[in-house]
């Protein structure tokens, strides 16, 4: 896992008829090795915001991430992902094969969406033992 690179800026550039991301401007073409010195403006790099933060610090917040992997070095755009929601403490509940799992780790690349809105914040105080004793219920044990 590369939690270096959660929230660091991303660098987008035209090659090859396709859009490549990356964390610097490299030298050449990943794809055709050609010089990237010398472009037409409308083809220069540009840093865009990193669409993905550290689920293990986000509180009471829906996560997705690809299963396998991370979405910046493996993800193919077909692969299966995988979600969970945070408890107050990044505490990741989510579902597997082996039943309800809370990771503490491996969730550092995750695109999030809160759950609760502004005027919600008083369920927070209760939000951990909901989590919890949802997640006991035994409609989630493994099959
Ligand atoms: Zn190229």
């Amino acid at each position: 896992m590369h939690c270096a690179e959660a929230g660091k800026a991303l660098i987008k550039f035209n090659h090859c008829e396709k859009y490549i991301y990356s964390f610097s401007v490299p030298q050449c073409c990943p794809l055709c090795q050609q010089d990237l010195g010398s472009r037409k403006l409308e083809d220069a790099p540009v840093s865009i915001a990193n669409p993905f933060t550290n689920g293990h610090q986000e509180k009471c917040s829906f996560l997705l991430r690809p299963t396998q992997g991370t979405f910046l070095r493996e993800y193919d755009g077909r692969s299966d992902l995988h979600v969970g929601i945070t408890n107050t403490n990044g505490v990741v509940y989510n579902y597997s094969a082996h039943g309800v799992q809370r990771d503490r780790e491996g969730w550092e690349e995750s695109i999030s969406i809160p759950l609760l809105q502004p005027n919600m914040y008083g369920i927070m105080e209760q939000w951990d033992k909901y989590l919890e004793d949802f997640s006991t219920s035994g409609a989630w044990l493994p099959h």
